[in-house]
């Protein structure tokens, strides 16, 4: 039984080691146990349930919410000649029949369905007639109303536990704070279940945070020391994302928008280019990233701020999934904390949704204004508890922290005499003794902190003020007007009961050199090309999404591999045996084609 799971991954999956996490979470499955697995985005989480699904007989049904997700797992499982399906919306209601007939007759070995699907009072009775082996559910925190994506259709999941008593079930997840984890267990299994959170160091991506300043000049020096590599630059907004692919564009970067605006053929050529190109940079919304599965993205630079601390590690975890060493870098300006304040204000939720949305958002506020250890607060955020790791910009350079109680004083005083509703602009105006319209009349030229500060830039009194709010003596108005007003911290400071140190401002300053050596340049570029493009060619002839026949990751070590034929092809990292039937032929030629090229 031990080694059937390993031959499992090297005989479907074409792998030789499992990654950290999938063994204790396939054993605990196969012991019959419920699971929470927590594993971020790309460490694997699908082979968690799908080896388990492979090991005994019988019917795996798998849980997703989305549609694209369950057509490119069920595609990418039929690749690799597994007995997959997936009955939804998308296909015709023939389809869907004939599928069904293959599931009731025992051929299918994992069934994929929307929640909605099945939950339906039939689609229960004819499983449990037919008898399920193995539940998983993907995605699982939409399940919790306090995680970032909360679906309706998810809460009646929590009835799984009772129908199929004796069924292992699996949750997985990849966004999941200690909140939303209890709330999951709470939902799905009663509040029993392991929970393993596994996997989030990424310790290749350099962290780094700047003040912003002047973001387009920030991005274009930035990218001067990342020349010729790929990488994404994320926007808040789709209009920000095309004037930067033309600015860098201008510069001679170059550079592809790619945003939920944009046509789909558009979107698709754009993502294939990234996928397949060197030396390319996309310009993105949020709305790209899912399943992108590129190993050599060497950098993440956030323009605008992210959501929460979960979402900013979804998208710096797109870079250096190689394992070479990557850079992520954002800039935290005050105007965007505003905007995402209202963001939150304007969705459509409960005030208790709200209230822990805007926890979530000061829970990245304080990372990026804190001095120690990056890393330490990001997974310490996650459950892990790691030691300082030498590859932050406040590890590299230590930040020395200035003592400024008084300065922070005079910021306090200022927000209270003008009457608590002022945003930033306006208080650091009075502080800076400008006299302004709004200034003038309203009289707050008479304030005692008036012009107190006139020697100090307006960017340093506005890190001063980020500071504040990040360490919670400063609050930014629920109503999203960037209004600031003096918290309970807030007064003791005032009253010299509390006592405030500041990272000093710095002018546009940059992390410089590189950790590490990059693993890059033991492969033949030119061969790893010619290897992306014959799959995106074979990906078109079937309609796929070019990761799906081989990842980057397979590519790269077929490229530092170089097989000569079936056996030695075989051993390439992600080739199992139905892929190797497929696809050995026309790769080992076009290796084979590239090598006589070379001894010409
Ligand atoms: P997740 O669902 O966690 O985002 P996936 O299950 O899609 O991640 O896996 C991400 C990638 O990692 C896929 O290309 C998959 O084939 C690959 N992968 C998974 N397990 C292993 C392994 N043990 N060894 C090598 N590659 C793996
Ligand atoms: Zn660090």
């Amino acid at each position: 039984m031990n080694d059937s799971k390993h031959q499992v991954l090297k005989s479907v999956f074409g792998f030789d080691t499992f990654r950290l996490g999938q063994e204790a979470v396939i054993d605990l499955l196969l012991a019959g146990r419920r699971v929470l697995a927590v594993m971020p985005t790309g460490s694997g989480k699908s082979l968690c349930f799908q080896i388990p699904a492979l090991m005994r007989d019988g019917l795996t049904i798998v849980v997703s919410p989305l549609l694209a997700l369950m057509q490119d797992q069920v595609a990418s499982l039929r690749l690799a000649g597994v007995a997959a399906e997936a009955i939804n919306s998308a296909q015709s209601r023939d389809t869907n029949v004939a599928v069904w007939r293959r599931v009731a007759s025992g051929e299918t070995r994992l069934l994929y369905l929307s929640p909605e699907r099945l939950m339906t009072a039939r689609m229960l009775e004819a499983l449990a007639k037919l008898g399920v082996k193995l539940i998983a559910v993907d995605e699982a925190h939409c399940i919790s109303q306090w995680g970032p994506s909360f679906r309706p259709e998810y809460r009646d999941l929590g009835r799984l536990k009772e129908l199929f008593p004796e069924v292992p079930i699996a949750a997985l997840t990849a966004t999941a704070d200690a909140v939303t984890r209890t709330d999951i267990v709470e939902q799905l299994f009663d509040g029993r279940a392991e929970t393993l959170v596994l996997g989030f160091d990424r310790p290749n991506i350099r962290l780094a945070v700047r003040g912003k300043q002047d973001s387009k000049r920030q991005l274009l020096a930035f990218l001067k020391d990342h020349a010729g590599e790929n990488g994404i630059v994320y926007c808040l907004s789709r209009k920000r994302t095309e004037q930067t692919a033309q600015l860098l564009a201008a510069h001679g970067i170059p550079a592809l928008p790619y945003h939920a605006g944009m046509s789909r053929e558009v979107r698709e050529a754009n993502q294939n280019r990234f996928m397949t190109e060197p030396n390319l940079v996309i310009v993105a919304t949020i709305a790209f990233g899912m399943g992108i599965d590129k190993a050599d993205v060497r950098f993440v630079f956030h323009m605008d701020l992210p959501s929460s601390l979960e979402a900013y590690y979804q998208e710096i975890g797109r870079a250096g999934r190689d394992g070479a060493p990557a850079e992520a870098h954002l800039l935290l300006g005050l105007a965007d904390i505003r905007m995402r304040r209202l963001f939150i204000d304007e969705e459509d939720a409960g005030e208790d949704r709200k209230r822990r949305e805007h926890q979530r958002l000061n829970a990245l506020i304080g990372y990026c204004e804190a001095a120690g250890c990056r890393r330490q607060i990001l997974l310490s955020y996650f459950g892990e508890s790691p030691q300082p790791c030498g590859n932050c910009d406040n590890c590299i350079r230590p930040v020395q922290l200035v003592e400024g109680t008084l300065l922070a004083q005079q910021i306090l005083s200022a927000v209270k005499r003008t009457g608590e509703r002022y945003g930033a602009a306006h208080i650091v105006d009075v502080l800076r003794g400008v006299p302004t319209e709004r200034i003038m009349a309203a009289q707050h030229d008479r304030i005692p902190t008036f012009g107190i500060g006139a020697e100090r830039k307006k960017e340093e009194w506005h890190a001063l003020v980020r500071q504040l709010i990040a360490g919670g003596w400063l609050e930014m108005d629920i109503a999203g007007f960037g209004g600031l007003s003096v918290s309970g911290k807030g007064h003791a400071l005032l009253r010299g009961a509390d006592s405030f140190h500041y990272r000093p401002y710095e002018k546009l300053a940059r992390v410089r050199g590189k950790a590490g050596d990059p693993q890059a340049g033991a492969v033949d570029d030119i061969l790893l090309t010619s290897l992306k493009s014959l799959r995106l060619r074979l990906a078109k002839e079937r309609r796929l999404p070019a990761y799906l026949i081989f990842s980057d990751r397979t590519l790269l070590d077929m490229a530092a591999r170089r097989p000569r034929n079936r056996a030695e092809f075989a051993n390439v990292n992600g080739v199992g045996a139905a892929k190797l039937g497929e696809f050995s032929d026309v790769f080992l030629a076009a290796i084979a084609a590239h090598s006589t090229i070379e001894q010409v």
